[in-house]
């Protein structure tokens, strides 16, 4: 659920609910969600607020019938069409926990197309929670007004990433590489961050010997993984994505 606002809301709340969306339609929300409008919210029957599916765009919507523990929504008309966002994807190395939740949240509210896990030699997390973290990018989007969510790929190895093609792979190496400002240009991009302990050498040798690999710096500090991961994604939309 998203954040608890300030007390009168002065914007309608935006859930995301699962299902289609359209014009009549009637949606049945689960418990913890008639909870958060219901008792959190403190709205009932007849409160309007924002919907979005991830596909169909944004739509407002009333309460139709509030109960204590089930919610019906009846939908009435399209507020937004669904948004675009740069066609630029962030392969990430798992951190721990907590850094790979705030990476997740940040990069939805960037406006990440697609997230993907990256397994390197030096990852130190074993798993990565897709649900989990699935649930982050749905609140994120809810707060910050996307309607599409980024989708959100299983771990793949880092040989599986360096044999995808049709992309500009940017990689984050910080051993050096053309500075971010210069390097980031338009088209399908794909940018790679390594783990707490970096990558290794061979590592590194493998991905610059891909054709499609541009090793880029992110100035002169070595930043955490989360902040690298972050700092390349905010810098690529100021020059080449949706902030010019
Ligand atoms: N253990 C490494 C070291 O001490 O050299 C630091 C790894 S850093 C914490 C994690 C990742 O962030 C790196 O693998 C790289 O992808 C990225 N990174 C951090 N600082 C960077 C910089 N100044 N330029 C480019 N990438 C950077």
């Amino acid at each position: 659920m998203p954040a608890i606002p300030a007390w009168p809301p002065k914007s309608l709340p935006r859930l995301f609910v699962r299902g289609r969306l359209g014009e009549g339609a009637r949606v049945e929300l689960d418990a913890a969600q008639a909870n958060y409008l219901g008792n959190v919210m403190r709205l009932g029957e007849g409160a309007e607020l924002l919907t979005f599916d991830g596909q169909s765009g944004e739509w407002l919507a009333r309460i139709a019938q509030a109960g204590k523990k089930r919610m019906t929504l009846s939908v009435e008309r399209l507020t937004r069409e669904p948004e675009t966002v740069p066609d630029v994807w962030l392969a990430f190395a798992p951190v721990k926990r907590n850094p790979t939740d705030w990476l997740v949240e940040k990069a939805t509210e960037l406006g990440v197309a697609k997230l993907i896990p990256v397994m390197t030699r030096r990852t130190i997390a074993e798993r990565v929670k897709l649900e989990r973290l699935q649930t982050i990018a749905i609140e994120a989007a809810e707060q910050c007004g996307r309607s599409v969510l980024p989708s959100i790929e299983q771990p793949v190895s880092l040989a599986e990433l360096l044999s995808t093609n049709g992309r500009t792979l940017y990689f984050a190496d910080e051993g050096g590489g053309e500075p971010a400002a210069s390097a980031f240009k338009q088209g399908p991009s794909t940018i790679l961050t390594g783990p707490e302990g970096g990558f290794t050498d061979d590592e590194r040798s493998a991905i610059r010997a891909a054709s499609n690999a541009v090793p880029v710096s992110l100035g002169p500090r070595i930043l955490r993984a989360e902040t690298a991961a972050l700092a390349a994604l905010a810098s690529y939309m100021a020059i080449a994505g949706d902030w010019r």
